[in-house]
């Protein structure tokens, strides 16, 4: 592992200290082949949520491209927390009774098949603190967004006896949350409105809620499609490009992310043709959306040799490509990435990277860059289709990804004899 991390830092500072370096013709990427492949994902295959037959017809597609180009291709499989909200009915018990829209936080528990019906107590964020004075065994603990996790308010409310859990939004709409792992009780999501309504209510009388959440826990298999193609004098040492190809339910995905998985081939089909010290790894990640879980198992089980990983998530839509890694982490390839960007004439923007598969690799010690054009306004919709993507955008991240590629996985003469101390 330090002879991985060392490697690349001997890279980086051999790149600062010859920043005029004669550019390197770089191979082109195809905004029109990349865009054909989220026609393919998004517009053919449509929504491929984990564990389904779509994630399966997506996986057998992105193996057979990276075959085409001649990478050896292998399914990488792995086990997760499968998830499905097959119906949620939330409604003010009374004559008649008010409906109230609602989601299942992820990884909810189901109710009885009939539902259930109890009292509403308000419990402020659901901190241990606020269940104090409040008889919530029984009943429904309502619980207002923020400060501790879905999971903590949801397990304070389970660990005093509530029955349900409510937990309403601190900005418009229905927020879709996740518990990250089974809940003992059924907890849902509900608007601000709704919310404060209740808590009104129940200070002003008795209030009693009908819920019925039908839900799907449980263990399934998925696979992370990964295309090999060896260095030539440093093949142990491995560069991967990846991007998530799963979507969430309803959602066609275009943008998140077939977007990123398009670019990430494109600029696979683009490299195939060029030889590289460095071995390129280029891993297409299943089951991102319910919590990492396809990058998770690969960085952790496949971590030794990486010495720097891209991330692309949701490249097809937005102002400027955005640069960046997880707050607090190692910014080395990032760095690279910068001058890469500047060098080729394209515009970045340096940013804190949010929450996607880059993180697995950090957790395990790599450095990463993600790149990233901002959240659009179908994320997680069903509107988020083709039409929405704009290829041009899909070209100019394949092309930094090639640059970025071909730097990384350069050992040129200079650099090979440099190591500190010696
Ligand atoms: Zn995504």
């Amino acid at each position: 592992m330090r002879v991985a991390r060392f490697a690349l830092t001997v890279l980086v500072a051999a790149t600062l200290v010859a920043p005029t370096a004669p550019a390197r013709a770089q191979p082109a990427p195809s905004a029109e082949a990349a865009f054909a492949h989220v026609q393919h994902l998004a517009g053919v295959i449509g929504p491929r949520v984990a564990g389904t037959p779509a994630d399966r017809a997506a996986q057998e597609y992105l193996a057979g491209q990276l075959r085409q180009y001649g990478y050896a291709v292998e399914l990488h499989t792995f086990q997760f927390p499968f998830f499905e909200t097959r119906r949620v009915e939330v409604a003010q018990a009374g004559t008649p009774p008010r409906a109230i829209a609602a989601a299942a936080l992820f990884y909810s528990a189901a109710t009885p098949a009939g539902g259930l019906e109890a009292d509403v107590v308000p419990v402020g964020l659901g901190q241990p603190a606020d269940f104090e004075g409040r008889r919530v065994a029984g009943a429904i603990a309502l619980i207002e967004r923020g400060v501790i996790t879905f999971r903590e308010k949801v397990a304070n409310a389970a660990s005093r006896g509530a029955v349900a859990a409510v937990v309403y939004n601190t900005g418009p709409g229905v927020i879709s949350g996740t518990l990250g792992a089974r809940s003992e009780i059924p907890a849902v999501a509900i608007s601000q409105d709704d919310g404060r309504r209740l808590v009104e209510a129940a200070q002003a009388g008795r209030v009693r809620l009908r819920l019925l959440v039908d839900t799907v826990v449980e263990t399934r298999t998925s696979a992370n499609v990964v295309g090999t193609k060896r260095g030539t004098t440093r093949p142990e040492e491995i560069i991967v490009v990846g991007g998530h190809f799963d979507s969430v339910a309803g959602a066609p995905g275009a943008n998140d992310n077939a977007s990123g998985t398009a670019a990430a081939l494109e600029a696979a089909r683009v490299l195939a043709g060029v030889p590289m010290a460095r071995s390129l790894q280029v891993v297409l990640f299943a089951a991102e959306e319910l919590g990492l879980y396809g990058s998770a198992a690969f960085a952790s089980e496949r971590r030794a040799g990486i010495v720097g990983m891209i991330n692309l998530d949701m490249v097809g839509w937005g102002e400027r490509l955005m640069i960046g890694a997880s707050p607090g982490r190692d910014e080395s390839v990032v760095n690279v990435a910068e001058q890469v960007a500047q060098r080729l004439g394209i515009p970045v923007t340096r940013f804190r990277a949010g929450a996607s598969d880059h993180a697995s690799f950090e957790r395990q010690g790599v450095p990463v860059v993600f790149l990233h054009r901002g959240v659009d306004p179908y994320y997680h919709q069903p509107g988020d289709v083709p039409a929405n993507v704009t290829p041009r955008h899909l070209a100019e991240a394949a092309r930094l990804v090639v640059g970025i590629v071909m730097e990384l996985a350069a050992a040129r003469a200079g650099l090979l004899p440099v190591r500190p101390g010696g």
